[in-house]
């Protein structure tokens, strides 16, 4: 299949094409759509006449907080930890696995309308642990986009939880790391160091020894992490979590906002993956993670949303405009948001998932998605990021291919039923409302 239109490919040595060549999953060639036509006049043409970017990767969500839309909070909520006390620890407790279908369901529908092809979930269900990844894999395997799950493992519900919490990880990670597919992914999830006692990083490390993938951890997200590590462990945070082994190349540190230079020269020499997640730090008031000295220190900076979002080109643009209004510098921050969405979230993916990810080349896996955006500027090479971080939407998105297969295709799903799903959850949410 030749699909054309006007194709910001991603890759450095081809950035804008207007034409790409889809077989068996894999884009095998990117160029001029009469070249390529001239060279395969056998294959079908899809014109799309539209805007074509690699599918987006969201590097950290939460899934399990889709009733929270809407949803009142009624006792008073001032601080990050009166945050979780209130909300997410008092919905989590609610969810049954009926729920966690559903919010990963609705969760992924919701990327992929907003042209998210591949999503790092961090899922909390603390009296519906066991199997609920699994659950979540169907329901990515419904909607048709990739998906790399873990389990929020931590010590606030008791020893049974978090033992749970540990077998439900484990057990995911073999089987979703060893399978020869390229759709799902199991990573170790850790919710933050304050709580996660020594013992129980202890027998984390024990557990995981030998199973195959990285960890992926709250990190400094508010300045209580660092109090309670340094108060509990006389050590901060990324010093305390870098001991224990779960600071690395295949790991995730999500937030990394109040780090000091010396924590971030330990992400640095442990290359760790760090995501920066604009919207939810700026709506909880958590304060500005370093990401221009982590990425000037070579740090792989991803972007996620926290589920504050499923929309990751506004979060490229509130990432553009947070560094600037934070460091007073307004020449700073538009190359490293895309730097972020368009060049680091796609290594890690890759990485991950073993496949080319998030840039359309040669070998690469056939995700894409199509946006209908109407450039009232020229839209070339010059200017390609300009319109993406400026003009460019998830609203716009029109069409989702994952693997060679439109999972969305003139903005209705192929795979499920989405206002089926959408009533059900719904329904649900109202049930889950009356009883916070
Ligand atoms: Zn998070």
């Amino acid at each position: 299949m030749i699909v054309t239109g006007t194709v910001i490919t991603g890759d450095p040595a081809q950035p804008v094409v207007d034409a790409l060549v889809v077989r068996d999953g894999v884009v095998v060639a990117v160029g001029t759509a009469d070249a390529l036509r001239a060279a395969d006049p056998d294959q079908a043409v899809t014109a799309t006449g539209r805007v074509i970017l690699p599918g987006l990767v969201n590097a950290h969500t939460h899934a399990y907080s889709a009733y929270a839309r809407g949803m009142a909070v009624h006792s008073p909520t001032r601080d990050f930890p009166e945050i979780l006390a209130n909300l997410w620890w008092a919905l989590d407790r609610k969810l049954e696995p009926e729920d966690v279908t559903l919010n990963a369901t609705t969760t992924f529908l919701e990327s992929v309308r907003n042209g998210v092809t591949t999503v790092f979930d961090h899922h909390s269900s603390p009296n519906a642990i066991p199997g609920s990844l699994g659950l979540m894999a169907e329901a990515a395997g419904h909607v048709g986009l990739r998906a790399c799950l873990c389990y929020e493992t931590s010590d606030r519900d008791g020893p049974w939880a978090f033992a749970a919490g540990v077998t439900e990880n484990v057990d995911f990670m073999r089987e979703a790391n060893t399978t020869g597919q390229d759709r799902v992914r199991g990573m170790f999830g850790l919710h933050a160091s304050f709580t996660l006692s020594e013992p129980s990083l202890d027998a984390v490390a024990e557990a995981t020894e030998g199973v195959p993938g990285g960890y992926h951890v709250h990190v400094a997200e508010g300045p209580s992490d660092q109090e309670h590590a340094l108060a509990t462990f006389g050590k901060r945070v990324v010093d305390r979590l870098a001991g224990h082994g779960m600071i690395g190349p295949e790991s995730i540190a999500a937030h990394c906002i109040h780090v000091t230079p010396a924590e971030i020269e330990v992400l640095a020499e442990r290359r760790a993956n760090v995501v920066h997640n604009p919207h939810s730090n700026l709506g909880n008031a958590v304060g500005f993670a370093p990401v221009v000295e982590m990425l000037r220190r070579g740090i792989r900076v991803g972007l996620g949303t926290d589920a504050y979002t499923a929309d990751m080109l506004a979060s490229m643009q509130v990432a553009k405009i947070v560094a600037s209004g934070h460091r007073g510098d307004p020449t700073v921050g538009f190359g490293e948001a895309v730097a972020m969405l368009f060049q680091h979230n796609p290594a890690l993916a890759s990485e991950v998932f073993g496949t080319d990810l998030g840039i359309l080349r040669p070998g690469a896996a056939a995700d894409l998605i199509t946006l209908d955006y109407r450039p009232p500027t020229p839209l070339d090479e010059r200017s390609a990021w300009g319109h993406a971080v400026f003009g460019m939407a998830g609203a716009q998105v029109v069409d989702a291919m994952v693997g060679g297969e439109w999972i969305y295709r003139d903005r209705a799903f192929t795979r499920l039923d989405e206002a089926e799903v959408l009533a059900h959850s719904a329904e649900r949410a109202e049930r889950i409302w009356k009883e916070m």
